[in-house]
């Protein structure tokens, strides 16, 4: 597995570092109140594991998984739920976490499906932002780091259901793709 990888572009040890500083952040943010993460499956699991346990507020739990119709590596917006939240939101604080913010078009009908639902408030956490391929606008309130225009893989984040184990962030080489 580690030999497909091309090049490491964010370590363990500096995921390490960012997600006490946004668990700081947060802890900060959310003094006195309680928040339920919410999850976005299956890319999310592995920084949501962390994430949380950053945090120093009560932090309840949830999953949704998503998926975007539409071919290949490109989302299309149109977005179908796969397995809906097991909790009432209507007045919680919600922070949705996520792996990774692309064109923005799931989350940005993830949002809208959520504030239907009466939440006290809604926030985003998003892992990596990847603003190149924006399509959507989506206001990130706290973002992990933010890259450049390639197909990550590692720390949650799949190519064909591999490589999510992977404790870092990096790049395959072309050959895997083939
Ligand atoms: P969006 O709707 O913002 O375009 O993308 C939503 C989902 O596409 C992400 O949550 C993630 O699951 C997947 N995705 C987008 N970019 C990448 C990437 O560089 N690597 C991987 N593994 N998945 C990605
Ligand atoms: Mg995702
Ligand atoms: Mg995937």
């Amino acid at each position: 597995m580690i030999n497909d990888v091309e090049r490491i572009l964010i370590s363990e040890a500096q995921l390490a570092e960012r997600i006490k500083e946004l668990g700081a952040q947060i802890t900060a943010d959310y003094a006195g109140k309680e928040i339920l993460a919410i999850g976005v499956l299956r890319g999310a699991v592995v920084f949501m594991a962390d994430l949380t346990r950053a945090i120093k507020v009560p932090v309840a739990i949830d999953f949704m998984a998503v998926s975007s119709y539409g071919a290949g590596t490109d989302s299309s917006g149109v977005v179908r739920i796969l397995k809906d939240l097991d909790e009432n939101i209507e007045g919680r604080h919600l922070l949705i976490v996520e792996d990774i913010i692309d064109s923005g078009l799931t989350l940005t009908y993830l949002l809208e499906n959520l504030k239907s639902r009466k939440p006290a408030s809604i926030k985003l956490c998003t892992l990596l932002n990847k603003p190149e391929r924006r399509k959507a606008e989506v206001q990130i309130d706290y973002n992990g780091f933010t890259v450049p225009d390639y197909f990550v893989v590692g720390y949650g984040l799949d190519f064909a259901e591999k490589y999510r184990n992977l404790p870092f962030i990096g790049i395959l080489k072309p050959e895997v793709y083939k």
